[in-house]
């Protein structure tokens, strides 16, 4: 079975990425227009009517934009935690609420869909009951963590067991420390519950990461404290220095990534 995984966006601006068989697919996170999420599955030869689902990781704006509208105007279940739910429903930027296509994930309870299983697992964040998720998939692991402060024991366990990993590189520590971001929210950022710079990613999957991981993409880039350039090589130098190998993306912010079939190196 041929699985694909596309990054729609990724970034403070919007966040969604697809996974699927060429039959039927998942979303993660809803955090760009239906409109573009629509037209960027076309252009990579999906199919929005195809997609069986959104998973949310969490209840800021850039992971929960459209998931009200893929709700009720593309009847797609809508799979939060509780907590989650409820910051969404009371959230006043959220406009568009979800109803009928509510439905809970309990992180202890893993959720099927023919030849996909998808667990949710806590992760630490600033939102109301943030979670990352791994999709398991012909006895293959992927996993997804973005926005996080640290790693956890519990997205440690699921980090090291995946074959494809999609973990958050989100700034150079240099680049921030000497931008022009006001301090309280550079310590925000920096905090337990803000997000993974570039090194923190480097030196956790150096140290971490087994000969079951084949791809690593880097995601939710900083636009003003980081570059592709600097996310990438802060964390392939790393990589090297431990000579472990496995192949390196970054996730672009603002558009879609290439398509990438996943299985096939098996
Ligand atoms: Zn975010
Ligand atoms: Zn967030």
């Amino acid at each position: 079975m041929q699985i694909n995984f596309i990054s729609l966006a990724s970034g403070s601006s919007g966040n969604c990425f697809y996974i699927g068989t060429n039959d039927y697919g998942i979303l993660i996170d809803a955090g760009i227009a239906v409109r573009n999420i629509k037209k960027r599955l076309h252009n990579a030869g999906f199919d929005l009517n195809k997609v069986r689902a959104a998973f949310i990781t969490h209840d800021h704006i850039d992971h929960i934009k459209s998931a009200g509208v893929l709700s009720e105007k593309s009847f797609l279940p809508v799979y939060a935690t509780e907590k989650t739910h409820n910051a969404m429903d009371n959230s006043c930027i959220f406009r568009q609420k979800v109803y009928s296509g509510k439905r809970i994930i309990e992180k202890t309870m893993p959720v099927a869909f023919d030849d996909f299983t998808i667990e949710a697992f806590e992760i630490s964040h600033d939102g109301c009951d943030c979670v990352g998720y791994t999709v398991c998939f012909n006895d293959k692991r992927f996993t997804l963590v973005t926005d996080l402060g640290y790693i956890c024991e519990k997205a440690k366990e699921h980090i090291i067991k995946a074959n494809y990993l999609v973990i958050e590189a989100n700034y150079d520590e240099q680049m921030l420390d000497s931008g022009k971001y006001p301090l309280s929210l550079k310590q925000r950022i920096k905090g337990n519950t803000g997000h993974l710079s570039n090194m923190q990613t480097a030196e956790f999957l150096s140290e971490n990461i087994n000969g079951k991981l084949s791809h690593v993409w880097l995601c939710h880039l900083s636009k003003e404290n980081n570059t592709p350039q600097l996310a990438y090589k802060t964390v392939a130098d790393k990589l090297e220095e431990k000579g472990i190998n496995v192949n390196l993306y970054v996730l672009p912010r603002t558009s879609p990534s290439n398509v990438f079939v996943l299985g096939d190196e098996y």
